[in-house]
């Protein structure tokens, strides 16, 4: 084992993953309060205490309600953007480190890239995280999947957790009000299932060893649609051998061990 990817918590109520390696583990986004992040991650078997840095990809809530409080506690270092590192109340952690979009640090034996992504929040990332010759992408939170860099570190994974959101029938009949579904839809909003699903067919390639579906909506997306899209993407990229794992709110996913 080299490498273990393990969602903690996907969805709009708050959003949770543990990249563990040899020698200690990051947390990225820390969406859930921080009791529920130290009894998920126990759960998991693994102590809040290991964990060597937390990082935000923005500030939406469903991506930082626990972050502040468990780094303050904790001693933990948190990296953050310019745009997200305020309302972390950055004056009372131990140590706050921010890094603009695009940019690449390292944190013991992980290295860490950053990607800019189309969102409603200023400075949303997403993570390319590389160790032990392993490399996992987290990419949630994004409007439209046309970006051709994006797509270019896409195809270079061998695990990828991938924002499927919505089903846009479900989303247009649904109960969400215009401004809601309009702020959704849009190229600043979130994946819905066709667009994500294009995205991944465009992506794989026999590198990719895992997905994990990540970001569905309760309301306006079902698991089966997602996953019918899934087996549609990767049946046309050939890749129909693709272990494929969703993530859901309520409990971690089972974890992936490169
Ligand atoms: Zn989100
Ligand atoms: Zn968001």
């Amino acid at each position: 084992m080299s490498l273990v990817l393990q969602p903690l918590a996907s969805g709009s109520l708050g959003n949770a993953t543990l990249i563990r390696g040899k020698q200690g583990s990051l947390l990225i986004d820390a969406g859930l309060s921080k009791k529920r992040l130290v009894e998920r991650l126990q759960q998991v078997g693994h102590r809040a205490e290991n964990i060597q840095a937390v990082l935000l990809t923005h500030w939406h809530k469903d991506h930082t309600r626990g972050a502040g409080l468990l780094c303050r506690r904790l001693g933990i270092p948190l990296y953050a953007t310019p745009a997200c590192m305020p309302a972390q109340k950055p004056e009372l952690l131990k140590h706050p480190h921010t890094f603009s979009p695009g940019e690449s640090f390292e944190i013991a034996e992980f290295q860490i890239e950053t990607h800019l992504l189309p969102h409603d929040a200023p400075e949303t990332v997403a993570f390319f995280i590389e160790a032990h010759d392993i490399r996992i992408g987290i990419v949630t939170d994004l409007g439209h999947s046309l970006d051709p860099d994006l797509h270019a570190k896409l195809q270079d994974l061998d695990g990828l957790l991938l924002e499927f959101n919505h089903d846009e029938e479900m989303l247009n009949k649904g109960p969400y009000p215009p401004f809601l579904k309009e702020r959704i839809l849009s190229n600043q909003g979130h994946l819905s299932n066709t667009q994500a699903g294009s995205l991944l067919e465009r992506s794989l390639t026999p590198r990719h060893r895992v997905l994990f579906a990540a970001h569905l909506s309760k309301t306006n997306n079902h698991p089966s649609l997602a996953r019918k899209q899934i087996q549609q993407s990767c049946e046309k990229a050939a890749r129909s051998d693709l272990e494929v794992r969703l993530c859901t709110q309520d409990q971690p996913a089972k974890a992936f061990w490169f």
